[in-house]
Order: structure tokens, then sequence, then C-alpha cells
């Protein structure tokens, strides 16, 4: 969290905590977490009324969801925050201050880095587009000349979330998806003209070999399967130089390999090599960019000390998890698209997979997907699988871990209560749990995660394309 460098002389010192992973309501919530009023002449910063896009009327910031109460000395400088969700395709909300301050300056970050300088007369012109998909900071200094010798300052701080990527959004109900035959070597998500290339590279090599990807050019944060044609007394091996190495295993007359691409790997063009008793195949992968951005999130410095900054809490989540991941059953039991673990319409999600967000200033990656409904509300299993996991831990509350097979898993944190245990045998829709605020959240949602083993990827690939 940044504050005006003023802030430290500052007659009030106000932090306000919005619920990070849960604040796409409409009336954004707030808490007052700590307030000093140090002096007394009379001076009330005057509330920041924000006009949303997709809102015909403005939605009004009051001064006490700003968090300023009290007085303030004569030279006046306040700190408030308060995080604004804006609907998915918004523009940046148009910022009023009423009565109109004198001067303003505005300075919009991404993380720490400084995006753009002007005023709210500049930003309401429209001198500054948000990138899609990102949360940005803007910090709002108004100046008010009450006198020659007196100035007022206030100083608000606006997190403004842009929500996720529109193909995120774009969630088909899972009812409507129709499954797709099995048929791994033309890739659903290439665009034309990179399955022009798959089709002058088969022309290249006519040889039929047994092996086929389900996409040669995958972005960031996606798996690819593997299908190899037989199943050899020796099972074939794979190597990448993508830091996993997939295993085979027997499925339907063939062998069938994930290979998750970590969301942190750099665009650009890699290998896998395929080797059976007498052949190999090596097969090029272009990884593209998994688009990933920065999301600024302020939360309960409580909860954060008690949870992504405890060292037991860390080590409780590893002692548990980091064996589950090396697991991977033999069995695949899921099959077509993964449907959504909680009933939303539409589906919105209030934190997106991959993307770096500076929590009080520490980065951390997101490996799943937040889905903010209310607490209580059922979670149920997405696809088939084996319960590898059921229990409470300090970091992620309560959770589960499901394996659906040949290392497939999904992942569920901060539920309120359990409906399963471990070992239980899951069907599509079969209780979990429901929606809670446990450990490492300060607001009820659901985060549900994939991974193949120990590589987490974008739920979303699962949810819009059948790879089973
Ligand atoms: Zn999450």
């Amino acid at each position: 969290m940044r504050f005006p460098v003023g802030a430290a002389i500052c007659g009030v010192l106000i932090l306000l905590m919005a619920t990070g992973c849960s604040g796409k309501e409409e009336n954004p919530p707030v808490i007052l977490e700590e307030q000093q009023v140090i002096s007394a002449q009379e001076f009330s910063p005057p509330a920041l009324l924000a006009t949303l896009s997709q809102q015909e009327e403005p939605v009004e910031i009051p001064a006490a969801a700003w968090g300023i109460e009290g007085t303030l000395t004569e030279l006046s400088e306040t700190t408030a925050t308060c995080a604004v969700p804006m609907p998915v395709g918004s523009k940046l909300p148009v910022l009023t201050l009423d009565p109109p301050a004198d001067r303003t300056e505005v300075e919009i970050f991404a993380g720490d880095q400084s995006l753009w300088q002007g005023t709210l007369e500049e930003l309401e012109a429209g001198e500054w587009q948000p990138p899609a998909g990102s949360t940005v900071e803007l910090v709002v200094e108004a100046y008010w000349q009450q006198s020659e010798e007196e100035t007022m300052q206030a100083s608000y701080l606006l997190a403004v979330e842009l929500e996720a990527p529109l193909e995120e959004q774009n969630t088909p109900e899972p009812e409507s998806v129709e499954p797709q035959p099995v048929e791994h070597s033309v890739s659903q998500a290439d665009p034309p003209q990179q399955q022009e290339q798959e089709d002058a590279q088969q022309k290249e090599e006519p040889s039929a070999q047994p092996v086929t990807l389900s996409s040669d050019s995958i972005q960031a944060g996606r798996m690819v399967v593997i299908r190899y044609e037989g199943v050899p007394e020796e099972y074939p091996t794979i190597e990448t130089n993508l830091g996993f190495t997939p295993v085979f295993f027997e499925d339907e007359g063939g062998l069938t390999a994930y290979l998750p691409v970590n969301n942190g790997s750099e665009p650009g063009e890699y290998q896998i090599i395929v080797r059976w008793s007498d052949g190999q195949v090596e097969l090029p992968l272009t990884v593209t960019d998994g688009g990933f951005e920065v999301e600024i999130i302020t939360m309960d410095q409580e909860v954060a000390d008690s949870t992504i900054n405890s060292s037991s809490a860390n080590a409780e989540f590893e002692t548990v998890t980091r064996p589950l991941k090396n697991q991977s059953d033999d069995e695949q039991y899921w099959s077509g698209p993964f449907v959504m673990p909680v009933a939303m319409d539409p589906v919105r999600t209030s934190s997106s997979f991959g993307y770096t967000r500076l929590i009080n200033g520490v980065a951390d990656r997101h490996n799943g997907v937040d889905f903010p409904v209310a607490k209580g509300t059922p979670v149920t299993a997405p696809n088939n699988g084996r319960v590898l996991y059921a229990g409470y831990l300090q970091l992620t509350g309560n959770t589960v871990c499901i394996e659906h097979g040949f290392g497939l898993k999904s992942w569920y944190y901060h539920m309120d209560s359990l409906s399963c245990s471990t070992g239980d045998f899951l069907e599509t829709g079969d209780p979990i749990g429901a929606v809670g605020s446990t450990g490492y959240s300060t607001g009820p949602h659901l985060h549900f995660a994939l991974s193949v083993n120990n590589v987490y990827i974008d739920p979303f690939q699962l949810m819009n394309q059948d790879l089973s």
C-alpha cells in the first residue's frame, strides 16, 4: 500500500481495508481498521463521487466510507482508500469532488510502476485508458485554497479492479457445453495461422509417427495432452525443457500424458522429446504469453501475518500438500469439460489465475481463480475424482484436494465447512463443502485451482475445452 509522502505528518491517518478477494459487490464493503485524530480545526474533506461508466447514477463514496471523520489541522491531509470494483469493459470511473477542488493531481500506479500523471479533468477527458483486466491504484491529491495562507488538502487512494480478462468472463454455462469427441491431434484453441503451420509441418513429415499433441502452441499456464497410439510393453519416456517431466498412463488403446506449462514460463519455442524402444520424435511447442497482470490487494495485516506471512502456516501447507502433488492415480476418472464448482450466473471472478498480486506490498502469484459467492454456498465436484485431502490448514482454511486421474487435481480453499472426507470418490455435482472465508481470506469466496501434479493451470482451460 502506498501513501502520499505527506501522510507521515498528517492530522488523520486512516487505513481502510477492502475485502480483497471478494470485493465485487455494488457497494464496496470497507472496514475501518485504524483511526487517529490529532487536531481539531474544522475541515471536512468532501466525499469523492465515482461515476461508473456502466451505471447510470454516480456512486458516491461517502466520507464515512473513505474513513474521513472528525476534524483536521489547518494544513489538512487525509489518506483514505477504497476499492471500487468495475464491470468488464468499464472505463475508469469519473471522479468528482464537491465542492470542486482548486487544484488536483492524479497519479495512477500498477504496483510500483507509475503509469500516468495528470488531473481529474484530464482523466475525465479520457486522456488515459486502463489496460483490460488490470487493477490500478489511483492517488488523488486535492487542494482547496481557503485563504492566502491556508491550503486544505485531501488525499484519496482508490484501487480500481477491472476484473478478469474477457475470455474468463465468457465461460459458457456448463450444461450448454457439448462434449467434444476425443481428438487430440487438432487444437481447438489454435488460431488459423497456427493450424496452417501445423498442416505444413505434417506435410513435410509424412511418415506416420505415433505421438500427437493436443496443441503445438499453448499459452503459459495451460496444459497440453500428449497422446501415444498403441500400448507398447515398455512405455515411452518424455523429456521437455519446460521444467516438467510428463508420464504416460494407459488410456483407451493408447497412452496419455499431461504436460502443464508453468504460468511463469517465458514465451518462446520449447521441445518435447518422446522416446520409445525403437524410435523417437522431437515435437516443437510454442509457448505464448499468458497475459498475466498485476493486482493490488490490501488486507488486514493480522490476517496476513497469521497466514501468508506465517512460517508455521506455510510449513504445514507444504507438509500436507507436497506428497499430494507427487501422486498420480493411473485411472482417468474425469471426462468432459469441468463444470463450475459453485452456482453463479453470470460467472465472475474476483481474482484471476496467474496474476501477480501485491498483497500489502508483498508479491504473490495467484494459482487459482476466486469466485465471489456468499458464505454457505454449496461447493460441488466439477468432475469425477478421488478426495486426496479434506481438512483444515492454517494457511488455506478448510481445504480439499481431489485427484481426477493421471495427476490432474483440483483444489478448494477457504471453505466454511466440509462435506467430504479423504478417500471419498466423488462424481460431478457431489458435495464438497460450503463457501466461507477461512485461512488466507478477507471475505467469503471460493478459491478454485487445477494442477497437474505441482504445476497449476488455468481452470478455465478445462471448463471451456474438453481435453479428456
Ligand atoms: Zn484465491
